[in-house]
């Protein structure tokens, strides 16, 4: 059997970082990890074959290899989802969708011969039998959450890694918060699972043996779901980066009560993280309340920050406006909140209420839901009823995101951010630093519309903030992203007013 595994294109969201990879020659941020960790579930008598979309077409003679066709991806994706699977469809080629896409949209089974709900550790082997004999069933749904020590390595011989900008692995599913807005909780529980220490050092191992030097994404939700085992995690992650010549660094996504433990972000430094994704969400104790992000509350968030910013990882986060108690100031006070915390990278969305969430029920049960979800937090058309006037909050977030991405504003933050960051890692440049370097320079400084602004800010990373000078070149570059994201965004028609 000849299994096709196809990737989407990411849409052009914050997550996809699709105008800052072009700096440093790259095609993707990450790859695709899912169906890199599903492929080895598949028997080994198959042959496989990986197309991630975002590094190259699907082409016809692909479809022609293949038997089946086995697809993932998340809600953000749907669209192009559907477009290939109508495409391999018309071809007659058997088609199989999963990953967390197949948990948020009901109506997968009108596009796909076969849907798989859930984790694949469980599941594969059954779809595979059916496929071979002829027999698989419209539908494949996970009885229960797989404990991670049946997931395999990924398998890397597929991809061409020097193509995407980091690597990924996973170490963990599932948070024991329990915010109302997230569909983590009811994708992947509430009882954070993990691998074991000897499973990530495995991965890093192939990661070292494929040649990889440089960032690796641990893509958890939330890496320090469970404080205690990645207290077991850490040190052995640090021993084996040392003993490697520190070949990685690492950056992930991670709850913020990890500034209450200074134990924790040690080892964090000690391991060679980099950079942490906070949801914050908002500085407004009554909207965090709202969205029961209790862990959030009853503190000084900008201290919070401040303190991981101190171990020398920098914070990038999550904000979001909508909330049933967010003020008609809720907009100035976001802005006031970046600034003061020197957040660089804020990446601020309108509320969603997602398929199967907490909030999407109550919000369904208030009468309240317009329609479904495209899972993509920058989409202006609003799929609930705030209870601010739905102009309004569109309105203020677009003035939030052109406040805080003026080039004068980024490039100010940025520098007040490297005035308290000393950076604990320092990696050997790679000629894709160098190309990022050259390409920064030509395209912000030379070509770019806030010249002035680039070169008072390139002239002080230069000068005064030269021990941080590669991460203020990330960072421009970064910026550049959001710049153009926020343009696009910005002039954008404001969607048909709905009813408030
Ligand atoms: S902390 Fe993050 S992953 Fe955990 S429940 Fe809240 S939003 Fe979801």
């Amino acid at each position: 059997m000849n299994a096709l595994l196809i990737y989407p294109e990411w849409p052009d969201t914050y997550w996809s970082f699709k105008h800052a990879l072009p700096f440093e020659g790259k095609r993707s941020a990450y790859p695709p990890l899912g169906l890199l960790t599903v492929a080895p579930l598949l028997p080994r008598h198959w042959k496989k074959r990986l197309v991630d979309t975002n590094i190259r077409q699907l082409t016809d003679a692909d479809l022609r290899w293949a038997d089946v066709a086995l697809l993932s991806g998340m809600l953000v994706h749907k669209q192009d989802l559907i477009r290939i699977l109508a495409r391999c469809r018309a071809r007659g080629l058997r088609t199989v969708i999963g990953g967390p896409v197949a948990s948020s949209v009901e109506e997968l089974p009108r596009y796909a011969d076969h849907v798989v709900i859930g984790e694949a550790e469980d599941l594969m082997a059954e779809l595979a039998a059916d496929l071979e004999r002829g027999t698989a069933k419209p539908v494949y749904k996970a009885s229960q959450l797989p404990g991670l020590d049946r997931t395999p390595l990924p398998d890397l011989s597929l991809i061409n890694p020097r193509y995407y900008s980091a690597m990924a692995i996973q170490y963990s599913r599932g948070c024991p918060f329990n915010c109302e807005f997230c569909d983590i909780i009811e994708i992947y529980g509430r009882r954070p699972r993990t691998k074991s220490p000897t499973q990530v050092l495995a991965e890093l191992d192939q990661l070292y043996d494929r040649r990889w030097r440089g960032s690796v994404f641990i893509v958890d939700d939330n890496f320090i779901g469970n404080k205690r085992k990645v207290k077991e995690l850490l040190p052995a992650v640090a021993d084996w980066n040392r003993r490697h010549g520190r070949p990685f660094n690492f950056f992930t996504e991670a709850s913020l009560n990890l500034a209450d433990d200074t134990e924790l972000l040690s080892m964090m430094k000690d391991a060679c993280f980099t950079r942490v994704f906070l949801g914050i969400e908002t500085p407004v104790e009554a909207s965090l309340k709202e969205a029961q992000k209790m862990q959030n509350t009853r503190r000084s968030l900008v201290e919070s920050v401040r303190r991981i910013q101190s171990y020398g990882l920098e914070v990038m986060a999550g904000f979001i406006v909508g909330f049933d108690n967010d003020p008609e100031d809720v907009f100035d006070r976001q802005v006031e909140f970046i600034t003061e915390s020197t957040i660089p990278l804020a990446m601020v969305g309108l509320l969603l209420a997602l398929p199967g969430t907490q909030l999407y029920r109550r919000l369904l049960k208030e009468g309240r839901i317009i329609h479904e979800s495209r899972g993509d937090n920058m989409d202006l058309h609003l799929n609930f009823i705030p209870r601010m006037n739905p102009q309004r909050l569109v309105e203020g977030y677009r003035s939030i995101l052109q406040r805080i991405y003026q080039p004068e504003a980024y490039y100010e933050r940025v520098l007040r951010f490297l005035e308290r960051y000393k950076p604990h890692y320092h990696r050997r440049r790679s000629a894709s630093d160098y190309l990022a370097l050259a390409r920064s320079i030509l395209r912000q400084g030379v070509l770019g519309e806030a010249r002035s602004s680039y070169w008072k800010f390139f002239i002080q990373a230069a000068t005064r903030y030269r021990h941080a000078f590669d991460t203020a070149i990330t960072l421009a570059v970064m910026g550049h992203h959001f710049q153009t994201l926020t343009r696009m965004l910005c002039s954008a028609p404001l969607p048909e007013p709905v009813s408030s």
